[in-house]
């Protein structure tokens, strides 16, 4: 550890929607919270293009600027909003060590509370990679960017429980949507298979695969291959949703936390409380099934009352 030691009252680890209100509600109850940000300021909402489903915003907005006035309304309360990431912690407690960078820092605080969120994860390939960083009609969101393909064609990678609730989303809004299952069966539960079983305009492709996403400014096609017979065709889809599953940015707090199987933080119910003292967590971090803006956000005030409180009866605060 640096001998770079500074020691805080509240420290965030995150900087997305749950992060960010987390801040501004410990910020506004004088807990001068610092908030480090982490490998991708802005968590995963600057991936995406339009948020239409974020309440307040009657027209809508644009990901990553609603990511930018989530930390200017954190900042106007005085939130130390900070660059680095949280490579190491240490919950022996009661102060709360955590190494940013490698080591370029050591912070202690009376209460952490952890909002890394979660990635999506991808297939890999170039073109799905360059559609999805220019907002051309690559997803890993349907609830968030289904209504774009209104009436239109679309396909969607995956067979598990996202990628079969994604699927009925998007068959009440869209044409028709091809699902591409690399299988001969769904990993998902019997019900939610049932469900995309039973919707007309939903064609299951087992045993298919995506091989590349054409259109050079927007999705024009997917060209698929089925791995059995390896014969290739193209769909003429506009929308192409990945649900391949998401990896809970949580590693550095696995030695000290309970998580499930996939690794998301167990919280205990009700509240943003962990098995360690002083030790909180919001936002998708601890959240498979929501993993909406506006529930880490939820999640994130929830997170601030609990350390605010935790702080008082401690005495610290
Ligand atoms: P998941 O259960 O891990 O399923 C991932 C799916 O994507 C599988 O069908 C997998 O295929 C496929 N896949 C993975 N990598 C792929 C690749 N490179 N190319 C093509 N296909 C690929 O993930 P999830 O559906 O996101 O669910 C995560 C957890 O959340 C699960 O425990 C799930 O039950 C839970 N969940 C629950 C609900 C609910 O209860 N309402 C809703 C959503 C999620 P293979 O099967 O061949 O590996």
């Amino acid at each position: 550890m640096s001998e770079d030691i500074e020691h805080v009252k509240c420290l965030i680890i995150g900087s997305g929607p749950a992060g960010y209100t987390a801040a501004i509600y410990a910020a506004r109850a004088d807990m001068q919270p610092v908030l480090y940000q982490g490998l991708q300021p802005g968590g995963q909402l600057t991936e995406t293009t339009d948020v239409d489903n974020y309440p307040g915003y009657p027209e809508g907005i644009n990901g990553p600027q609603m990511m930018i006035d989530f930390q200017k309304q954190a900042e106007r309360f005085d939130t130390d909003v900070r660059s680095g990431w949280i490579t190491e912690v240490d919950f022996t407690g009661p102060k709360h060590k955590v190494v940013i960078d490698d080591g370029q820092k050591t912070v202690t605080a009376d209460s952490v509370i952890i909002s890394t969120g979660a990635s999506a994860k991808w297939l890999g390939l170039e073109s799905e990679i360059r559609l999805r960083d220019m907002g051309g009609g690559v997803s890993a969101c349907a609830v968030c960017d289904g209504f774009f393909y209104k009436g239109q064609e679309v396909a969607i990678v995956g067979g598990g429980d996202t990628a079969c609730e994604e699927a009925s989303y998007l068959g009440k809004l869209c044409k028709k949507v091809y699902m591409l299952v690399r299988r001969d069966e769904f990993r998902a539960s019997a019900a939610m298979q049932k469900r995309v079983e039973e919707m007309e305009n939903i064609e299951i492709m087992y045993h298919h695969e995506a091989l590349e996403v054409l259109g050079e400014n927007a999705v024009e096609g997917v060209r698929v291959i089925n791995n059995k017979t390896k014969e290739e065709r193209t769909l003429n889809v506009t929308g192409f949703f990945v649900a391949i599953g998401h990896k809970p940015n949580t590693d550095p707090f696995k030695k000290w936390l309970k998580t499930d199987n996939q690794g998301y933080i167990i919280k205990k119910p009700d509240s943003a409380k962990t098995d360690i003292e002083g030790v909180f967590v919001s936002g998708d971090a601890a959240d498979k099934v929501y993993r909406q803006a506006v529930t880490a956000a939820g999640t994130g005030c929830m997170a601030a009352l609990d350390a605010e409180r935790y702080l008082a009866e401690k005495g610290l605060h």
